[in-house]
C-alpha cells in the first residue's frame, strides 16, 4: 500500500504502519501523559506520567493489532485470503478476501476481533486489580487498557456495516436470506445511519468546544459512509 511501511510479519501476515499513524501515536501518548494521568494521579512525577502515557499508547495500539490478528488468523483458518494488517489514524484495518467466503466464514472471522478485545479487557482488568495495591502505576496502566479494550469491543459491535457488529448482522441475514447482496443492503442502511450519527455528533462536539473528539467522531462517520458506498473495502476497527 502506498504511504505505508511493513514493520513486521506475524504468522506470515504483513503488518503495516501508514504515514497517518505516527502523529496519532504521539498525540495519544501526549494526551495521556499531560492530560489524563496528571488529573487522576497529580502526586506522580512528570516522568511517571510520561512513562505511563507512552506505555499505554504502545499497548493500546498493540491491542488494536491483536484485535486485527484475531480477525486475520480466523479468516485464514476458514480458508480466506489475508493480505495485510494496517495501523492508520482511525485505528486498524485487516484486509481480507471475504468475497469467496460463506456466511459462517464471515460470522466467525468477524466475531474473532471483538472476542480478542474482550479477552484482553478481562486480562488487563484482572492484572490491574491484582497489582494495583503493590504498584499503583502499572496497576493504573493495566486498568486503563482493560477499560479501553472493553470500549473497543463495544464500539465495534455497533450493528452498522462495515463495523464488526454490522458484519455479524449481515452474516446472519445472509444465512437467512441466502442472498448476500440483499443482506448487505440491509446491513449497509444501518452503517449509513451510524455514519450520519457520527458526523452529526462530531459537529455538535466541535461547536460545543470539544474539537478533537468531534473531529475524530466525524472522521469515523465519514469513513463508514465511504466504506458502505463501496469506496473502501476493508474491516475497520476503530478505538472508541
Ligand atoms: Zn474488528
Amino acid at each position: 500500500m502506498r504511504g505505508a511501511i511493513t514493520v513486521c510479519r506475524v504468522a506470515c501476515i504483513p503488518v503495516e504502519i501508514q504515514v497517518s499513524w505516527p502523529p496519532v501515536f504521539l498525540f495519544v501518548s501526549w494526551a495521556l501523559a499531560v492530560r489524563f494521568f496528571p488529573r487522576l494521579y497529580p502526586e506522580w512525577s512528570t516522568s511517571s506520567h510520561w512513562m505511563a502515557g507512552v506505555l499505554c499508547s504502545v499497548l493500546l495500539f498493540g491491542s488494536l493489532l491483536a484485535h486485527e490478528l484475531g480477525h486475520a488468523l480466523v479468516a485464514r483458518w476458514r480458508g480466506l485470503s489475508v493480505f495485510r494488517i494496517s495501523l492508520f489514524f482511525l485505528g486498524g484495518i485487516a484486509e481480507i478476501g471475504v468475497d469467496d467466503g460463506t456466511p459462517g466464514d464471515e460470522f466467525w472471522m468477524t466475531l474473532a476481533g471483538p472476542a480478542t478485545s474482550v479477552l484482553l479487557a478481562v486480562s488487563f482488568v484482572g492484572v490491574g486489580l491484582a497489582i494495583a495495591a503493590t504498584d499503583q502505576r502499572l496497576g493504573a496502566v493495566a486498568l486503563y487498557l482493560g477499560i479501553s479494550n472493553a470500549l473497543l469491543a463495544a464500539f465495534n459491535l455497533l450493528p452498522g456495516y462495515p463495523l464488526d457488529g454490522g458484519r455479524l448482522f449481515r452474516a446472519v441475514l445472509w444465512q437467512i436470506f441466502g442472498d448476500r447482496t440483499r443482506a448487505t443492503r440491509w446491513a449497509s442502511c444501518l452503517g449509513l445511519g451510524i455514519g450520519v450519527v457520527g458526523i452529526v455528533s462530531g459537529l455538535v462536539d466541535v461547536i460545543s468546544g470539544d474539537a478533537l473528539v468531534g473531529i475524530w467522531l466525524a472522521a469515523v462517520g465519514a469513513f463508514l459512509i465511504l466504506a458502505v458506498r463501496g469506496r473502501i473495502s476493508t474491516i475497520l476497527t476503530s478505538p472508541s
